[in-house]
């Protein structure tokens, strides 16, 4: 990557990164070192306006470009990332944390919803009904919004941005991307790429802000649809004001994502995956397991398992490959945790295991992982989304009560259920008021082809994300009724017929 200078991050307007002329920056860290790495240009008002009407220029083209070049761009910007992956991984790790072997999982996951838009001309066809009435057809088209914003987390600095432009940009509409301040040079390093698939100047503008530039692309008359992702009160806030401005808003936020484990589960198979899910990423995933909740007698082989297994995970930087965990995002985040944990005995819980302890030597804002049993819906640790490496566990006697305990809870983004029976698998299907559900899978993240999204505080908005929902988002219909005369007109051309 050539055209990024990490010591002063900027934006990227017009296929090239443009230094903020603002005056206001942000500090990016290295979360495993506590080392103060770059400054962020943060993007004035004027900065703002000037990439949205670079977008705004750049539409008529690209929304007359045809699907099959569209697609050509798509598979070409795959096959980069594809052969990139290690070297965003490292960009990822660095300025996030999270160890490269995560941020390559991550990676994988940002590139199938690019082969997804692979299949933009197959996913914008419409339908067609000849002779609705004498010599009359109705057919349906869908076509792109303009020129749309991402506001994004920094908890996948690739993927959710990928979740997003990937589908906005395959169906005609030029995109303008607010990546998160704390990592924000993934977001260059694929504007960059994808400059190299063929992606015509404009089409893409990445501006580097806070909520400066947030509330400017809410109000902004030339945005037509805002995506979000991030947490609830910001989802909320940025759902009714781009909505008050009349634009179309997804906004998903925050979790808190319970794992139901009835009796009969398999206990080894249930502790490997409420470990990976709750630790992984550090805790710092909208998709982890935070809650479990252990019906009858599965709490304490539960426990135990759990307990064994925690002290074996490798908490340290991502330079080093061995290492499974990584520090949190900001000495904030870690001390935030931190208060959870002091305050969790208070409330009645138990700690049974104490992430502050033993953490690695330096100034990485590093948190070990936690285990609070006996938490209870009231206290802080049961009712807030933590955000870090600490798993709760709860416990209710019967499946109605373990059911009651997730429907009630304000989040809906994602749940598991683990057991061998398949009809109450069916049945928890069938009960709960969650988004995304796992039978068996701790971390249910759909597959690029259907949609991502949560329900209740973890969603507002009507449409989910990626995917077909993706592609609505993307697109307004429009029906044609049409009558002609015959014209019965034509020509000679020998040539192959070609359509680009
Ligand atoms: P955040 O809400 O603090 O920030 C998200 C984005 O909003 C960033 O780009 C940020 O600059 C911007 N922002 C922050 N404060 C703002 C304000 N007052 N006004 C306008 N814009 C503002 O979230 P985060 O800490 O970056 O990410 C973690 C959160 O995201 C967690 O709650 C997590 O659950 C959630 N998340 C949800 C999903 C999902 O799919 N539901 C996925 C990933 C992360």
């Amino acid at each position: 990557m050539t055209m990024v200078d990490l010591k002063r991050i900027g934006h990227w307007v017009n296929g090239a990164v443009q230094h903020g002329k603002s005056g206001r920056t942000s500090k990016v860290y290295n979360p495993a070192t506590g080392e103060h790495t770059a400054d962020l240009s943060l993007a004035s008002l004027e900065e703002i306006d000037a990439a949205v009407a670079a977008s705004k220029a750049a539409f008529p083209a690209w929304r007359a470009t045809p699907l099959g070049r569209r697609a050509e761009i798509m598979f070409k910007f795959r096959e980069l990332l594809d052969a990139k992956r290690a070297e965003l991984a490292q960009i990822i790790s660095l300025e996030h944390g999270k160890v490269p072997s995560d941020a390559m999982g991550e990676i994988a996951r940002g590139i199938e919803n690019v082969e997804f838009a692979c299949g933009i001309p197959q996913l914008l066809k419409g339908g067609f009904s000849e002779q609705a009435s004498k010599g009359v057809d109705v057919y349906s088209i869908r076509q792109p919004l303009g020129v749309v914003a991402g506001i994004t987390p920094f908890n996948f600095p690739a993927m959710v941005p990928l979740w997003m432009m990937a589908n906005a940009l395959a169906c005609g509409n030029t995109f303008v991307l607010k990546p998160s301040e704390r990592d924000p040079s993934s977001a260059l390093f694929l504007a960059d790429l994808l400059k190299q698939a063929g992606l015509p100047d404009g089409v893409l503008s990445v501006v580097q802000g806070d909520k400066l530039a947030v509330d400017r692309l809410l109000e902004h008359p030339d945005i037509a649809a805002v995506s979000f992702v991030g947490s609830t009160p910001i989802a909320r806030y940025i759902y009714e004001t781009g909505t008050k401005h009349g634009k179309r808003v997804q906004a998903l936020g925050g979790a808190k994502n319970h794992m139901v484990l009835l009796p009969d589960a398999d206990i080894d198979m249930a502790a490997d995956a409420a470990v990976s899910a709750a630790y992984g990423s550090a805790g710092e995933r909208c998709m982890a397991i935070s809650m479990v909740v252990a019906v009858g007698s599965s709490a304490e082989p539960f426990i135990e398992a759990v307990k064994a297994r925690l002290p074996k995970i490798k908490v340290g930087p991502g330079t080093d490959p061995a290492n499974e965990m990584g520090p949190l995002i900001t000495r904030e985040a870690r001390d935030r945790v931190a208060n959870y944990l002091e305050g969790a005995a208070g409330e009645g819980a138990t700690v049974v295991v104490d992430g502050r302890q033993n953490l690695p030597p330096g100034n990485g804002f590093f948190m070990g992982v936690s285990l609070v049993d006996h938490t209870k819906p009231g206290m802080r640790v049961y009712d807030d989304e933590i955000f870090g490496p600490v798993l709760c566990v709860t416990r209710a006697d019967t499946y109605a009560e373990a059911l009651e305990l997730v429907n009630s809870n304000p989040y809906g983004n994602g749940t598991a259920i683990f057991t061998r029976d398949g009809g109450a698998a069916r049945q928890y299907q069938f009960d709960v008021n969650v988004g995304m559900v796992g039978i068996n899978v701790p971390i249910p993240v759909p597959v690029s082809y259907y949609s991502f999204g949560g329900w209740k505080a973890s969603l507002f908005g009507d449409t989910h994300m990626y995917g077909p929902e993706g592609v609505n988002f993307y697109t307004r219909g429009k029906v044609v009724t049409s009558r002609w005369p015959d014209p019965r007109t034509s020509s000679v051309d020998l040539g192959f017929p070609q359509n680009r």
